[in-house]
């Protein structure tokens, strides 16, 4: 009998990533290889990567470093090494020279060779490089191999046009490329059928799908469309990333009408002086990103708001950074991903002087950190004594873990009758430092008539 070679994937940066490499574990699965969760053992190891920050791509560099040298100690055979991602698009030359052991490097596209590629290698044990210029099978997500039942990513598009000064993204995956809708209903369809119990819709814009097709509206006739095959799913949908600039009323709007979207809106704010946000060219203002914000805060009182924060971006004053400072406090966030500046290759701001010292960068970072703890608390403490849904999500000896439609985190503690995957009633008891502990009340909603009307909180 042929020996069947094992792989364990390791995946660094965003959720686009993590989609990306649950496929890369469905497609090479469906070739024969078998995965692992123990790198330790694996024939071949596979790094799916990410560039979008200095600091993370040095991590990263470090971290694959590390761990092929300890295995490749502790083993008769070297593994092979795979690396992939947004770094390998990169930094082709520099890869090859700092990790010379890699035996296959590919980009962002022609993940759809890589099986063929690592057979051969096994064979020959050759290394090879792979850099297509165009994806030869972009959309070809014949499914996902996911660790758990719970919640599934679903692309819809791939790519960006936006061309954010400081982001490095559209130079290393593309112009924004659009999933035809009866590929992304067929995939909903196969993720519905496995049992999961949330579907993420990823794209680094998804507001501008269909652009790319010349359709303005597409995402709005896309999520009409859900609605009209899913709605009556016992299931939460929600959009991940919003660019401000592209979020309409029509959309809030359907999320209102909607029984399976969720009101969570992640709307990158990056920073809150208009000054710094041209430079940055996110094309909105301070005042228009407030105004989004008044809109589904209205619409939505107990829904949620997430975005991404730079500080120390080139320019940057004291009164810039106050400007931030002063759009988290009006905006209420109830999730932040902060991040200090730096400049990465291709991108516009790479030209300008990073005149913002180290240091004043790490404080304005400390400082935005604790501001966002205290409107974060300010709004949980307003949620505490209210009832909410919550799906859990993971667990231990004693607790439940789980989220809210709204994505805040909830723990709570073990009931029988009850498992990971269920939709449950909880009362949001307390607060322990940040965590928000909850208290399971009433039925699951599996088993009561009021499961649809209470799934989404801050809707109804
Ligand atoms: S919208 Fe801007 S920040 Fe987001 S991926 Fe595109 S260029 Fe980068």
């Amino acid at each position: 009998m042929q020996r069947k070679f094992s792989f364990a994937i390791t995946t660094f940066g965003c959720q686009m990533n993590k989609s990306r490499s649950e496929h890369l574990a469905y497609l090479l699965s469906s070739h024969g290889f078998i995965p692992s969760s123990q790198k330790e053992e694996a024939d071949i190891l596979i790094f799916n990567t990410c560039a979008v920050r200095e600091h993370a791509v040095e991590r990263a560099i470090h971290h694959i470093h590390q761990t092929v040298e300890q295995l490749s100690l502790q083993r008769a055979t070297s593994p092979i090494v795979v690396v992939c991602g947004c770094m390998s698009e990169l930094l082709r030359e520099k890869l090859s020279r700092k990790l010379p052991f890699v035996t296959i490097l590919v980009g962002t596209s022609g993940w759809d060779k890589l099986p063929s590629l690592i057979q051969e290698t096994l064979v020959e044990r050759e290394t090879s490089c792979f850099f297509p210029q165009e994806d030869s099978a972009p959309f070809l997500e014949s499914g996902y191999l996911h660790g758990d039942k719970i919640s599934a990513y679903l692309p819809i598009t791939y790519g960006c046009d936006n061309f954010c000064s400081y982001c490095v993204v559209p130079y290393v995956t593309g112009r924004q490329r659009s999933k035809p809708m009866d590929l992304i209903l067929q995939e909903f369809q196969n993720i519905l059928a496995q049992g999961f119990r949330e579907i993420i819709l990823l794209g680094q814009n998804v507001n501008s799908y269909g652009r790319d097709f010349g359709e303005e509206r597409a995402f709005e006739k896309l999520l009409e469309t859900l609605e009209q095959r899913f709605g009556e799913q016992k299931i939460w949908v929600r959009f991940i990333t919003s660019h401000p600039k592209d979020m309409r009323k029509s959309i809030i709007g359907m999320v209102r009408e909607s029984s399976i979207f969720c009101a969570y809106f992640h709307l990158p704010l990056q920073a809150g002086s208009d000054k710094i946000l041209a430079l940055m060219n996110r094309k909105y203002t301070q005042r228009e990103y407030l105004h989004l914000v008044a809109l589904i805060r209205e619409t939505f009182p107990e829904g949620g708001i997430g975005t991404d924060i730079i500080v120390g971006f080139p320019g940057e004053t004291e009164d810039d950074f106050q400007e931030t400072l002063h759009v988290v406090r009006k905006a209420q966030f109830d999730i932040a991903y902060t991040y200090v500046y730096s400049p990465r290759p291709h991108t516009r701001a790479a030209t300008l002087v990073d005149d913002v010292p180290l240091k004043v960068k790490k404080e304005r970072l400390s400082l935005l950190n604790s501001v966002l703890r205290e409107v974060y608390l300010e709004r949980v403490r307003c949620r505490l004594h209210t009832e909410t849904t919550v799906l859990l999500d993971e667990e231990d000896d004693s607790f439940f873990h789980g989220h809210t439609a709204s994505n805040l985190r909830v723990y709570i503690r073990k009931r029988e009758g009850y498992q990971i995957g269920a939709f449950v009633p909880v009362k949001l008891r307390a607060l322990q430092g940040t965590k928000v502990e909850g208290e399971i009340v009433g039925v699951r909603y599996e088993d009561s008539q009021t499961a649809l009307s209470c799934r989404s909180d801050g809707k109804r």
